[in-house]
């Protein structure tokens, strides 16, 4: 069977598509129907930081599709609390109370009902070059003009600031102000830390204004970026909390953390989810956070990812704009298109990478990539970029 044909007949056709059929994965690779192997430096664009068929996470759900998978909210799940207990255990204390859900834009639908339900306020402010997802209410605080225009009108009010201006934060949040939403490092608007300045007058004016402040940590949570959370970084404890990506192991899985404050005044039934929390996605989450934090995989993608940035930052291409990133979340801004040098690198070095913006070349190694690999990578780029060229 001619399976790419059949796909792409069928697809919606939301994506642009690989010509390849990808059939299998372990740890950093792929490999696809005609039997090439891939180093895969996407992994389900940051999902599979455990890299692929994790076998801890594997086992528990093996164990768990046998005992139970499906157990809506309203029943106590054993694997619930246990999945509960795992995650706020490695959060400050103040972060008590969990929204399990499906993906990571069902997580930053819950925060935002949470906050307007919490705080009696309207208004949203993000960032500019950000991302929260696509369904309406995430959509609404995503910056692409492309994602956004034609599904108009979206959510209001919302006021968008340019990324590390501080004094733009200032004036955006009010009185008004439900909630501020930021990503710690924006992804994909092209893989940008926060400066810290910026994160801690977020914490102060939200504070100051009793806004609440939403950390949207879906792609950097878990230890991506060098430290179990992104924001131990900065010294900032958000009120309410995004994950998803990497939290469920490979397994779909995403989850809202908020402080009993901000819980206590949700209104019983105002919010829920059929498939949110069942047991198999709790096992898969309680795996997949033990397997990071016994492992102590945030040391490693911080280790990992300096060594991956040095060895770009030494390739000479006068294409390159900036390296930049932080642990295992790393970007490569060109002075042009990046698409055409990721493809090369797939074809011709069987190196997955992706976009992040039309000029920047994105890469989230799983933390079980090894430096050889990584080192090995950055030669490849070297060589798309035509180095010295
Ligand atoms: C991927 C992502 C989302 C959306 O998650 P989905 O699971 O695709 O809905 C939201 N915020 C950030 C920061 C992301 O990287």
């Amino acid at each position: 069977m001619d399976w790419l044909a059949v796909e792409k007949r069928h697809d919606s056709g939301v994506y642009a598509k690989s010509d390849f059929v990808v059939t299998r994965g372990e740890g950093a690779y792929v490999w696809d129907t005609e039997g090439n192997r891939y180093l895969d430096l996407i992994n389900g664009i940051g999902v599979g930081f455990l890299g692929h068929g994790h076998p801890k996470v594997v086992e528990a759900i093996k164990a768990q599709a046998e005992r139970l998978m499906v157990l809506p909210q309203v029943f106590a799940s054993d694997r619930r609390a246990e999945f509960y207990k795992a995650l706020t255990d490695v959060l400050p204390e103040s972060l008590t109370r969990v929204f399990p859900t499906n993906s990571g834009t069902e997580a930053v639908e819950a925060a935002l009902k949470f906050a307007r339900a919490a705080t009696g306020k309207k208004k949203f402010v993000a960032a500019m070059r950000s991302f929260h997802g696509r369904t309406f209410g995430s959509l609404s605080l995503t910056w692409e003009k492309k994602y956004r225009e034609p599904f108009m009108p979206l959510v209001e009010p919302v006021e968008f600031i340019p990324y590390n201006d501080v004094e733009a934060l200032e004036r955006a949040v009010d009185e008004e102000t439900a909630a501020l939403i930021l990503e710690p490092v924006q992804g994909e608007g092209g893989v940008r830390p926060a400066t810290e300045a910026f994160l801690k007058a977020a914490r102060r004016r939200t504070e100051e204004v009793g806004a609440l402040l939403v950390l949207d940590e879906i792609q950097t949570g878990l230890g991506r970026t060098g430290r179990l959370f992104a924001f131990e970084h900065y010294g900032v404890v958000p009120d309410v909390l995004t994950l998803a990506k990497p939290l469920g192991g490979g397994f779909p899985l995403g989850a809202m953390v908020t402080t009993d404050a901000v819980a206590d005044k949700m209104p019983k039934g105002a919010h829920g989810s059929t498939f949110g929390g069942n047991p198999l996605a709790m096992a898969a989450g309680t795996a997949a956070i033990r397997a990071v934090v016994e492992e102590r995989l945030w040391e490693r993608a911080g280790r990992l990812g300096e060594v991956f940035m040095e060895a770009l930052r030494k390739i000479q291409s006068p294409k390159i704009r900036e390296v930049r990133g932080k642990g295992l979340m790393v970007g490569i801004e060109l002075k042009e298109k990046a698409a055409p040098y990721l493809k090369r690198l797939a074809e011709e070095h069987r190196i997955l990478g992706l976009q992040a913006g039309a000029n920047v070349m994105r890469f989230l190694p799983p933390a079980v990539v090894t430096e050889e690999e990584l080192l090995s990578a950055a030669r490849a780029v070297g060589e798309v970029l035509d180095e010295g060229k």
